[in-house]
């Protein structure tokens, strides 16, 4: 495209190379992706208004700026004098009457202490140190008798409370910022990303004023062209005469377009089609933007289908067979607003006849509003009031999913909830509750016999193989089996104690696979031949063990066949169980 004219009412400006073109997008967690001249310097111009904006309100609050300057977009071309009939108040801050104002309103007890203000501001979104092209800024100040016009008019409304010529040539230098496309992308990125720029992670702005500035470049960034870019781009943007764009798609990316030839009303021809394109081919307009709540909810399973690893004592397996189902999980996907949390919290009601716990997996949780959370919260309380518990498994702190969770409701007597490190974890804990009705006696011995390998041993046998045990003891904390050892093939009965079976993981954290306690058989495995052990062993509590050596029993195989078939057909039993539950586990995840 080759249509629109350079700008020439800055002199300086008409010295530019018409042909440069330039778009960057940046994520906001800080990819750059860019073609073109990504490189090419120019000056910022009127995209600087939105950032002065930003900084106006952060340094004076909203409040104060309000009263100065309006929201309300005009309609008129950017070097209009659109001020309000009786206050003299610009119509928005996006039109040189309201940036000019802004520029004397920043924080700083002189006009060269709020230039400071202003390029240190700029530097922050930008994520880098930024220069002024004097040639631009000198050409402007020479022929810049209309926004000259514009400053007096404040200042005859006391809009501007300094000297108006001063703050006006600090606008003009703020406009002859130089930066590239891909600075503008990054600047947008920034306010994508909550203020914070996503390259240096340093903050330029709190919060709380971004939906301001955002709004208020939605509705008059693009001055007299604002409606069509509305309903055509649908995204807050600014545009600047010296040829760029930037464009905000709110926690997701910033883009910045540049071309210097511009249409009638200033805007670059080129990077409006480059919008126009992007927002079309994929579906940016935030008006058109189709989100679903129902995604907030991924799968749901229960207790029965994911028990915990903590292998239970047959008593406890008869009873959690029977109720294990009534503990529920529900798997919650994305950034959970209001509505997304509502469906989820339907659902819940909708299951709590059949639950007394629910688990929310928050794994793939990207982050949660404040109403959401404030909505769940009440919903938790709801639950615990009918006398069901509802704890949360995984929360990424990164996420900032904790704080707008642990917010307590200030009406009910909330004494927080309970959050595990993962979901077997919290089964567990669900679990124990379950179980607190099945009598247990922790200092129970537990018999060789009842063991599900030595289990079917004629008694003379049993006796033969007891006798050549011996007595293992451990500590709380002991390592008993080292994952990847070979060469050991001892064959633990827990009599006393609990143990867990633990495999490293590749990050120094160890995943637990089971907890065994009383009456359970570890190490069995090397019976089927020598390899190595395929997880470690530590001991939960102190306790005893009785220890085999698997060459003993084959020895003793080697006059009683019928102790290996024995030893094998437990085995297999054994495996095919833990095979079942596997296949169950997997069925219910897929
Ligand atoms: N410095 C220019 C002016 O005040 C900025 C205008 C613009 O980029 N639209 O006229």
């Amino acid at each position: 495209m080759k249509d629109g004219e350079l700008a020439s009412y800055i002199p300086e400006l008409t010295k530019m190379n018409p042909e440069g073109f330039g778009i960057c997008l940046v994520t906001v967690d800080g990819q750059v992706y860019g073609a073109g001249d990504t490189g090419q310097a120019f000056t910022i111009q009127s995209i600087s208004k939105a950032f002065v904006y930003a900084t106006g309100l952060v340094d004076r609050g909203k409040e104060f700026i309000g009263r100065k300057v309006g929201v309300e977009p005009s309609g008129d071309a950017f070097n209009s004098i659109s001020l309000h009939p009786q206050t003299g108040t610009p119509m928005n801050p996006m039109i040189n009457a309201g940036a000019i104002a802004l520029t004397s309103l920043v924080g700083g007890r002189t006009v060269s202490e709020q230039w400071a203000r202003i390029l240190g501001s700029m530097e922050a979104f930008a994520g880098r140190a930024l220069a002024v092209d004097e040639s631009v800024y000198r050409s402007e100040s020479e022929t810049g008798h209309r926004n000259r016009g514009i400053a007096w008019m404040l200042k005859n409304f006391g809009i501007i409370e300094g000297d108006p010529m001063a703050s006006l040539e600090n606008y003009f230098r703020q406009c002859a910022i130089l930066v590239t496309c891909r600075d503008l992308a990054l600047m947008a990125a920034t306010l994508a990303n909550g203020g914070v720029n996503p390259l240096t992670g340093q903050r330029a702005m709190p919060c709380e004023h971004l939906d301001r500035v955002l709004s208020v470049m939605a509705s008059c960034g693009m001055y007299d062209y604002a409606g069509s870019w509305l309903t055509e781009v649908g995204i807050p943007a600014k545009s600047g005469v010296g040829g760029g764009i930037v464009a905000v798609l709110p926690g997701r990316f910033g883009i910045g377009v540049f071309s210097p030839r511009l249409d009638a009303k200033g805007n670059s021809v080129r990077g409006i089609e480059v919008c126009k394109r992007l927002s079309k081919d994929f579906g940016l307009n935030l008006f058109s933007s189709l989100s679903d709540p129902c995604m907030a909810l991924g799968r749901i399973f229960t207790g029965a289908d994911a028990p915990s690893r903590r292998k239970p004592t047959p008593a406890q397996s008869a009873h959690l067979q029977a109720h294990a189902q009534r503990i529920k999980y529900l798997c919650l996907h994305g950034f959970l607003a209001v509505d997304g949390i509502e469906f989820v919290i339907r659902k819940m009601q909708q299951l709590v006849g059949t639950a007394d716990f629910f688990i929310l997996d928050m794994h793939r949780v990207d982050g949660i509003s404040d109403s959401a959370a404030r909505l769940l919260n009440q919903a938790r309380l709801g639950f615990a009031e009918d006398g069901v518990t509802v704890v949360f498994s995984r929360i990424h702190n990164r996420m900032k999913i904790m704080a707008p969770l642990s917010r307590r409701l200030p009406l009910k007597e909330d004494r927080g909830f309970l959050s595990f490190e993962d979901n077997d974890l919290a089964a567990e804990w669900c679990e124990n509750r379950l179980l607190e009705s099945v009598p247990s006696d922790p200092g129970a011995m537990a018999k060789l016999a009842d063991s599900p390998l030595f289990s079917g041993l004629p008694y003379p046998l049993l006796q033969e193989v007891e006798a050549v045990s011996q007595l293992y003891p451990f500590e709380a904390g002991q390592q008993i089996l080292q994952s990847g050892q070979l060469g050991d093939r001892r064959i633990f009965f827990i009599q006393k104690g609990q143990v867990s079976v633990l495999v490293p993981l590749k990050d120094g954290a160890h995943q637990r696979i089971a907890t065994l306690g009383v009456g359970m058989v570890f190490g069995e495995m090397t019976l089927l031949g020598p390899a190595p052990r395929s997880a470690s062993v530590f001991a939960d509590q102190q306790g005893t063990c009785l220890v085999f050596d698997a060459d003993e029993l084959e020895r003793i195989s080697g006059r009683e066949p019928l102790l290996r078939i024995i030893l094998l057909e437990n085995l297999a039993k054994d495996l095919a169980q833990k095979l079942r539950s596997a296949t169950h586990w997997i069925t219910a995840l897929a």
